[in-house]
């Protein structure tokens, strides 16, 4: 077990996401605690520090081939819509491809935002709603995403999973 720096919760070891207040648990704490100084040090001098906390944010679509990596590291604010005809802009998650239009996506339906260090879905407003686990999103209130959660925009559904990469994410490069 270890434990949460947020909420203080007694999580599991190999656990990804708080399952209490969604906090991304990033390994770094650990990594430095278990090697002596002198093995970090050897350690951050050869592939630096960024590469420790790595953890991917994957969002795949029901019913469709079409998954979204995302690394959770370097998320502000992902929008989760389709291409915009009019100006051509595609979001972040363009679900243009997976029928967006006919399941009812807005061009700017919802978003994922990082706050405290938590990845949060927030519905902007969309007519056809927003829906985390089958709960209808009130707009612009933001919600904390865990890992396993069922993202519904529209009629589209998206799965949503957190994958950590190898301590050095190299083998992924
Ligand atoms: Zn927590």
């Amino acid at each position: 077990m270890k434990t949460c720096p947020n909420c203080k919760g007694e999580v599991d070891e190999k656990a990804l996401v708080c399952p209490f207040c969604g906090t991304l648990l990033q390994n770094h704490m650990e990594i430095t605690r278990s090697l002596s100084d002198t093995d970090f040090e050897e350690v951050i001098a050869r592939f630096g520090t960024a590469h420790f906390s790595r953890m991917n944010l994957i969002l795949q679509v029901r019913g469709a081939s079409k998954t979204y990596v995302f690394d959770a590291e370097t998320i502000t604010e992902l929008i989760l819509g389709r291409l915009d005809p009019d100006t051509g802009e595609s979001p972040e998650v363009d679900l243009q491809d997976c029928g967006a239009v006919e399941k009812g996506v807005s061009r700017r339906h919802a978003a994922v935002v990082k706050r405290d260090n938590s990845l949060h879905l927030v519905d902007r407003g969309s007519p056809n709603g927003t829906y985390l686990n089958g709960q209808r999103l009130i707009a612009n209130q933001p919600r904390v995403l865990r890992d396993g959660d069922e993202v519904r925009l529209g009629h589209l559904v998206l799965v949503v999973s957190f994958e950590k990469l190898s301590p050095l994410g190299i083998d992924r490069l």
